[in-house]
């Protein structure tokens, strides 16, 4: 914990009268959970401040986290503080109306490649954003507020981001910090129906995805999804993305790679490892990210192919330098 770098943050939130909080694009469960958390904390601690959560996009987790404030105008921003989440660089913020506040905070556990923001608390080794917002809040719980609904957003975003606590990210720290928003009343039953309910026909999405995985010869498995594929199964980007997390569980492929068509000549690629290091792979084609779960963005499926066969060679080296992986 850094509590000197979160003391800079909080005399910044008291002396402005306005703060507006922004997240990253396509928002994941850690995105919307510690910008709603950290709004509520903020709207109970001082009912006098004008507090807003404004972003240009939004996805499930904006659908059952609850809303967010409405679009303003470009002169709305210019005596609010930001407070940038979740964010690594400035052009992955959805709102970029962020770069026209006063004064600009951000909180982040990404690697830190390009700074921004008149003060930066960034640790990267925090298994989620919302672990960070917990810390904040358990660093001034003297005069902080929380409620079961901040406690509740911080929650869901910490078991999104983690894996269920599975990730080496995840710490004593982290669980303490979890057992004290467990500690306000938060009702696991519905966060986790959320969490785990599936439409019928992602269920056959999901049958077909098993059925058109490749795998490369070192074991790095992949999937092209094209427009056509997300047509008939009637797919958001979205659920279509959620598809990398089918791949996760298989022996010996410790890399895997699903690569969604945007309809725009561009499509995304996930990339997510096990033991092996991948965010440099994933800098080569335009992403970046954690270690073991990265973006990227290529133009098409050679691009993808190539993108691949890097992964295998990656792979192949991995596994004859190093034991004990599985
Ligand atoms: P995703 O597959 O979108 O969940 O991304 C996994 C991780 O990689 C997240 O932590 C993102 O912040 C990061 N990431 C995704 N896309 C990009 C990108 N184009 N450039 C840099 N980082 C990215």
């Amino acid at each position: 914990m850094n509590r000197e770098q979160m003391k800079v943050i909080l005399d910044k939130i008291k002396a402005y009268e306005k703060i507006i909080i922004f997240r990253h694009k396509r928002p994941d469960g850690d995105a919307v959970g510690s910008t709603k958390g950290l709004c509520e904390i903020l709207k109970l601690t001082y009912p006098e401040k004008q507090i807003y959560i404004i972003n240009n996009d939004y996805s499930d987790f904006t659908g059952f986290l609850g809303g967010e404030d409405e679009a303003r105008p470009d002169e709305f921003y210019a005596d609010a503080l930001g407070i940038v989440i979740d964010t690594a660089t400035i052009d992955r913020v959805s709102n970029p109306k962020c770069a026209l506040c006063k004064e600009l905070v951000k909180i982040d556990h990404h690697i830190d490649r390009t700074p921004y923001g008149d003060v930066s608390w960034v640790e990267e080794e925090k298994s989620s954003a919302c672990e960070m917002i917990a810390d904040f809040y358990a660093a001034f719980s003297d005069e902080l507020k929380i409620n079961s609904a901040a406690a509740t957003y911080i929650y869901a975003g910490m078991v999104t981001d983690s894996g269920r606590f599975r990730f080496r990210s995840v710490t004593g720290d982290t669980l303490r910090a979890a057992a004290m928003l467990l500690d306000q009343g938060i009702d696991t039953d519905t966060l986790f129906a959320n969490l785990y309910m599936k439409e019928f026909h992602t269920l056959k999405f999901q049958a077909h995805v098993y059925k058109k995985m490749k795998i490369s010869p070192a074991g790095v498995v992949y999937l092209y999804i094209d427009r056509a594929m997300q047509k008939k199964f009637k797919l958001t980007s979205e659920q279509a993305s959620a598809s990398i997390s089918y791949l996760e569980s298989i022996k010996d492929s410790l890399i895997w790679l699903v690569c969604i068509e945007n309809g725009d000549g561009t499509a995304r690629v996930r990339l997510r490892s096990r033991f092996v290091t991948i965010n440099e792979l994933a800098e080569r084609y335009n992403g970046g990210g954690h270690a073991c779960a990265c973006g990227a963005t290529v133009h098409n499926k050679k691009e993808f192919k190539a993108l691949v066969n890097d992964a295998d060679a990656l792979l192949q080296d991995y596994k004859a330098n190093h034991e004990g992986w599985l």
